[in-house]
């Protein structure tokens, strides 16, 4: 085999299920394409056998790669250990393991490629989720543009094909909380989207819990934008402003009209609304704080537990 132009990453968590048809559908993509392809296999610390079909596949298929965590490490850092592990010397291609991301794009995305961009994301146009999950990435996507100090695109995930001197950016940034496809925005070089409908999962269910979807979206917000803290000085200096006024209205009041009794319950009031301004601010500057602890630790975002590659062209 050749050393591989393209890599094609996909991160695998319990998808055991979806496995073979991932295979197949990728294998039929790489027979009838002209271009030299390795496609790299992360398991996430799956509880399936998914970690055992990436090992059989990679032993008996040269194009195949596996690169197996010690433990779960969830999506974005199983994508950076796969996207640092991959040797595709053109560009990776990024995509879903549960076929959500149809691979069969690649040769489109190759075409843009190589009109001349560095990124070609995927821009999803429908989605085949539920209602609330759909209108939820929908406010989401559109609250972080605006309030993004990067101008991350619209409705456009990890799914994308990036060119080597991107991804080696990418391989340089060691930031812990990774949100990629806001990583990828903030590099720059030319991008272009490009829309497609985004399919339901092959099989299974959706990996991602609640919880992790919400971080993703935290950690897109926090990392991507300073409009949470700067939002909470400048209520802090309204507030600053509005009782200064109160105060001189009140002294006013006393110069001019004398006995003025001043209610508790309005003092009581602004007490307390300030006290919550003050909590929620320090909980802000906490999450901010929060981010530079972590970093400061300087911890291997992944520990790879072992790699099953095909070695004729290290
Ligand atoms: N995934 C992973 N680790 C996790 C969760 C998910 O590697 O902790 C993988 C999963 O196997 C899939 C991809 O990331 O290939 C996207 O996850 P999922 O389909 O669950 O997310 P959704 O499409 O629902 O947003
Ligand atoms: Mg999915």
């Amino acid at each position: 085999m050749k050393t591989p132009q393209i890599s094609i990453v996909a991160p695998l968590y319990n998808e055991s299920e979806t496995f073979p048809l991932l295979v197949q559908r990728i294998n039929a993509l790489m027979d009838a394409s002209p271009l030299s392809i390795e496609v790299v296999l992360i398991d996430d610390g799956s509880r399936d056998d998914t970690a055992l079909k990436i090992r059989q596949v990679a032993l008996m298929d040269e194009r195949y790669h596996g690169v197996f965590l010690s433990r779960n490490h969830g999506h974005q850092l199983a994508l950076t250990a796969g996207i640092s592990a991959a040797r595709g010397t053109e560009a990776l291609f990024v995509i879903d393991g549960d076929l959500q991301d149809p691979p069969e794009l690649l040769p489109e995305f190759y075409k843009l490629l190589k009109e001349g961009n560095d990124v070609v994301y995927a821009v999803r146009k429908k989605r085949k989720e539920g209602f609330v999950k759909r209108m939820g990435y929908y406010w989401f996507y559109r609250i972080l543009r605006s309030i993004s100090y990067v101008d991350i695109p619209l409705d456009s995930g990890d799914f994308a094909l990036i060119s080597r001197r991107v991804v080696d950016v990418l391989n340089k940034m060691p930031e812990e909380s990774r949100y990629l496809r806001g990583m990828r925005s903030w590099i720059g070089f030319k991008q272009i989207g490009y829309e497609y409908e985004r399919d339901a999962r092959a099989a299974g269910e959706s990996k991602y819990s609640f919880k992790q979807l919400f971080r993703l979206a935290y950690n897109g917000i926090f990392n991507f934008s300073e409009f949470p803290i700067k939002f909470m000085s400048r209520v802090g200096m309204a507030a600053i402003v509005i009782s200064l006024i109160y105060f001189a209205t009140v002294v006013l009041k006393k110069l001019f009209f004398a006995h003025v009794i001043e209610g508790f319950a309005a003092l009581l009031f602004v007490i307390i609304l300030f006290s919550g301004v003050q909590l929620l601010a320090l909980g802000i500057i906490g999450e901010y704080v929060l981010r530079i602890f972590f970093q400061s630790k300087n911890r291997p975002l992944f520990i790879i537990k072992e790699e099953i590659v095909n070695r004729e062209y290290i």
